[in-house]
């Protein structure tokens, strides 16, 4: 960018001086004509056109190289030419120059429609079409000059949540409609010290001065940007309500070039979709390690599931008063030929966040009944393996078929096997969830409530669905001989659990105290470390063998 700039400069000083070189000459040329002898007499040549053609020649390339300034300096030396012309005439009293001056004009009126058609031309370039705000092009020029001018500023990334839904459902027209208003509701809030831009789709970035109230203009923002909007279409209206979320970084304190000014907000915006959309994230440096070890979990899963390094371990359930063993809960272990481990709760988490979860449930799924369907049946008692079921999975059409065909292809006793789902993915997809749910329990198989009492609707799910089993989450069970609330919610949960017709079990119980307590208060089920850490599968099938 400098180097082009100087190069320019070069040009244009160059350019300069060969014109007023020219403009020197002119006169004496006019003075001392070339005489060309065609055969029979001397016939005076006047250069002066093919001079003149090459100083237009040179304004034009002077307007090229700077489109403002470069017109300025043309028209400059343009007048200056004029003037010499026109004192010629007054002095010699001669009109042959007349003509040029004529052609001088004109070529003015042309460098100045060319000026105005390549500037036009420019910002078209750095335009974007629908909104008319910058486009990414423009962006990326204004970031480049305003990193080198040091003037410290906040970039916001904007993204428009679920905007998706808009252009699937509503379609295009309507989604550009939208995009419209919305831009025009960001220029108004952050006034015209600001720079507003669209990145293309959804995605805007803003860019605010440093002495602006960035918090004050950033909160204005989400809330203006989520007041109705009403679209307008044949004389019908709809009204849309829309969220945004933002990433904002502020430059130089947290980076000082271009591409990471893009990228750290980028993180800080996907940080804000995480923590639940319509909502502001300023970039600190840990965000940028968790999304590199987020994507560096990724390729180990699906590493994993390719070359099967992914295993079962089974955590024994026992029945609170005689510790008959009641079955066990399957949990999935992740170890790497070179022996590190990747924790459940990390990759889990990971790939809840991406449809990988999906080919997980699937592989637990198939392993676990692979693993205990021959064995079930030659059980003398009857033992309850239960498989935890993500959030993703339950809400999601075609889970119950599935399980189903695993089931068929096994031929494991679906009377054996419980689905473990947690309420809080219950919230949004209810009715997909109730409808793999009812397909499952047509077959026999049972549904227990994981992590009971963390999500907020807890009680009004277990009229809603036909729940078997109720597990009170750890959190619960660790509180016990901490203070009061804690047992008596326990207690409570027991009694609402029977009165629905559902067992109760505890996990994570550790403690004696914690085990005479449930005891104490009619808790059916006991899982926890106090009886068994989760078990390596042949260590679980013969506690099974020998559970008589
Ligand atoms: P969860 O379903 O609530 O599983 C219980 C977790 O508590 C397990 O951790 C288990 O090892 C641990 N635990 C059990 N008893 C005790 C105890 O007495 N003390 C302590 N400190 N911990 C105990 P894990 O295996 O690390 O699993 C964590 C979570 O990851 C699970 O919570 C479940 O949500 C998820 N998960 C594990 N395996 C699978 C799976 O196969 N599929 C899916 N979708 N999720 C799974
Ligand atoms: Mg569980
Ligand atoms: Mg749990």
């Amino acid at each position: 960018m400098k180097l082009r700039k100087k190069t320019t400069n070069v040009f244009i000083f160059f350019s300069i001086l060969a014109f007023v070189l020219l403009m020197i000459i002119i006169p004496y040329i006019e003075r001392n004509p070339i005489y060309v002898f065609d055969g029979q007499k001397y016939q005076s040549i006047n250069m002066n056109g093919i001079i003149s053609a090459f100083m237009s020649l040179i304004c034009i390339l002077i307007v090229c190289m700077s489109y403002k300034t470069g017109l300025i300096i043309s028209l400059i030396l343009m007048t200056l030419f004029n003037l010499q012309m026109t004192l010629a005439v007054i002095r010699y009293q001669s009109y042959s120059a007349l003509p040029g001056i004529a052609n001088a004009l004109i070529y003015m009126i042309a460098l100045i429609i060319m000026s105005r058609q390549l500037q036009r031309r420019q910002t078209d370039a750095v335009t974007d079409i629908l909104t008319g705000l910058l486009n990414r092009r423009g962006l990326i020029q204004y970031l480049e000059r305003a990193t080198k001018e040091k003037k410290p500023f906040t970039l916001l990334y904007v993204d428009i949540d679920d905007f998706k839904y808009i252009n699937d459902n509503l379609g295009h027209k309507y989604g550009d409609q939208v995009l419209v208003e919305l831009s025009r509701r960001m220029t108004t809030i952050i006034g015209e010290k600001a720079i507003a831009s669209r990145l293309g789709g959804d995605e805007f970035v803003l860019i605010l001065p440093a002495k602006e109230d960035v918090e004050g203009l950033t909160q204005n923002l989400l809330f203006k940007l989520n007041e109705k909007i009403t679209l307008k279409a044949d004389e019908t209206e709809n009204n849309l309500y829309l969220t945004a979320s933002v990433g904002s970084v502020k430059y130089p304190d947290d980076c000082r070039d271009t591409q990471s000014l893009l990228k750290y907000a980028d993180i800080a915006l996907y940080q804000a979709k995480n923590l639940g959309k319509n909502k502001c994230v300023s970039f600190d440096k840990a965000m940028e390690q968790e999304i590199f070890r987020h994507a560096e979990v990724e390729s180990i899963i699906k590493e994993s599931l390719l070359k099967d390094y992914f295993y079962l371990v089974y955590q024994p359930q026992y029945e609170a008063g005689t510790k008959r063993l009641r079955g066990f809960e399957t949990l999935i272990r992740l170890t790497m030929p070179d022996g590190t481990s990747v924790a459940p709760g990390e990759f889990i988490s990971v790939a809840e966040k991406t449809d990988l979860i999906i080919l997980i449930d699937e592989y637990v799924v198939n392993r676990a009944l692979r693993e205990f369907s021959e064995y079930m049946k030659s059980f003398n008692r009857r033992y309850t393996l239960s498989i935890n079921v993500s959030a993703k999975n339950i809400c999601r059409r075609g889970f119950a078929d599935m399980v189903i065909k695993a089931v068929d292809k096994t031929q494991f006793p679906a009377e054996c096997l419980e689905m473990e789902i947690t309420e809080y993915c219950l919230v949004n997809s209810l009715d997909i969830a109730v409808e793999n749910i009812n397909k499952l329990k047509e077959i026999g198989i049972q549904i227990a409530l994981d992590d009971f009492g963390t999500g907020y609707a807890s009680l009004s799910y277990l009229s809603k669905l036909s729940v078997d089993l109720l597990k009170i989450d750890k959190s619960f069970i660790d509180d016990i001989g901490v203070g009061r609330k804690a047992e008596e919610f326990i207690s409570a949960v027991i009694t609402i659990g029977h009165l629905h017709g559902c067992k109760v079990i505890s996990e994570g119980v550790e403690q004696e105290n914690q085990l005479s307590l449930l005891q104490q208060k009619g808790c059916d089920f006991i899982q926890g470390f106090i009886w068994n850490k989760p078990l390596p599968y042949e260590e679980a099938l013969n506690l099974a063998q020998n559970n008589l």
